[in-house]
């Protein structure tokens, strides 16, 4: 079958081809290595040097752009290069209007580095078009945003955003929290996406990586000069983990979204939980554009309780769900943005968007959920 014709799930499997594959062997092989010797003077044989293209990265790759229907993709050594090579896009005194909650990680790197470079970033709430119209400057070149957002899982709706942007605005999405599985940006008239492949796409808790995906062949190739320039590339090993990741992606985000629905639903349940912050609730207000733009609702939950020592008590009681920073893999995981993945926001965006010291944030896994269940409820009843 072509592989263009497959279905995603398919696609994930048996989407990441070698090339030069005379052996039958069912896997992209690890092409450790560094260097590629020249059949002739001034010829090459597609490989030269591993920093611009290598065999097993490419492979990954070509599966990359094929699952979020894109031109290219080019695969980083984590989540935060692929970010830093994608600002190398921007020139001094250009203009980006951006998501209000977004990672950490992303402010920071706007706040201490973007900055300094001569760039303007402007937050705000992207789920309110008519905010964001009234954002736009004549030097604005890109809209960059989340959908759900971290951790507040706030909706924006990705094709109204587009439909209110010059041409010449590009609009940026990082589908780190829903992946291709759930939902498409380019599709919906995004101009590249984002990813932390060290979440879903890996899956594992186990490797680092990135993506850059992009819907235009000028950027493309603009971008690829960056990437060999800046050097942050995904090494062939973890270019094979990746790989060996994705070919689960459907199975581990099903399982992992029936689980966040009965757990959220749970949740709502509990005396001490004062709110539940996940799309799939009846009451989500980003639901209907959810619905819409993606094929599922993620498994991603943030809950408020009632006090800060509830939270704290949950985070010292926990048993079996892991007290960790990072998301998205087979292991369920807790964090307390406040004080991990959103320490360096500032406090007043934290108290404008209600991130407080009472916020939790689960990353659900592919447990049997009755475990997951009891082992929070035992947390909660803690006094
Ligand atoms: C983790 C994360 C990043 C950063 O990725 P790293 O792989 O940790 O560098 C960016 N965006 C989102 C939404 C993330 O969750």
């Amino acid at each position: 079958m072509m592989v263009t014709s497959m279905k995603l799930a398919t696609l994930c499997l048996h989407g990441a081809r070698d090339g030069n594959n005379t052996t039958g062997a069912l896997t992209v092989p690890i092409y450790q290595s560094a260097t590629f010797a020249h059949p002739a003077v001034g010829r090459s044989t597609g490989y030269d040097y591993t920093r611009i293209q290598n065999p097993t990265r490419q492979a990954l790759e070509e599966l990359v752009t094929k699952l979020e229907n894109g031109v290219d993709s080019l695969a980083f050594a984590s989540g935060m290069a692929a970010m830093s090579a994608l600002m190398e896009l921007f020139n001094p005194n250009d203009h980006i209007v951006a998501s209000n909650d977004l990672y950490g990680g992303s402010i920071r790197l706007f706040r201490n580095i973007s900055q300094k470079n001569g760039l303007t970033v402007e937050y705000i709430d992207t789920g309110n078009i008519s905010a964001l119209k009234a954002a736009l400057r004549p030097e604005t070149r890109a809209v960059f945003i989340e959908t759900p957002t971290n951790p507040m899982m706030k909706i924006t709706d990705i094709a109204a955003v587009r439909s209110v942007l010059p041409p010449e605005i590009s609009l940026i999405v990082d589908n780190t929290f829903l992946t291709p599985y759930f939902q498409r940006p380019l599709d919906l008239g995004a101009d590249l996406v984002l990813h932390s492949g060290t979440k879903y796409l890996s899956g594992h808790n186990d490797t680092l990586a990135g993506f850059l995906i992009v819907a235009d062949t000028r950027i493309a190739e603009k971008l690829r000069e960056i990437y060999k320039t800046i050097g942050a590339i995904l090494s062939p090993f973890d270019s094979f983990l990746v790989i060996r990741g994705l070919k689960t992606l459907p199975l581990r985000l099903e399982k992992s979204q029936t689980n966040a629905q009965i757990l959220a639903e749970w949740l709502t349940k509990q005396p001490k939980v004062t709110t539940v912050y996940y799309p799939g609730l009846p009451n989500h207000p980003g639901r209907e554009i959810s619905l819409r733009q993606a094929t599922g609702f993620g498994a991603m939950i943030s809950f408020e309780v009632d006090h800060e020592e509830t939270a704290k008590n949950i985070l010292e009681n926990i048993k079996l769900i892991l007290y960790a920073e990072s998301l998205g893999g087979v292991e369920t995981l807790i964090t307390y943005p406040i004080l991990q993945t959103h320490a360096d926001v500032p406090k007043e965006i934290r108290e404008s968007l209600g991130l407080n010291n009472r916020l939790l944030r689960l990353s659900v896994g592919v447990e049997d959920v009755e475990d997951l269940i009891d082992d929070l409820s035992q947390a909660l009843s803690i006094n």
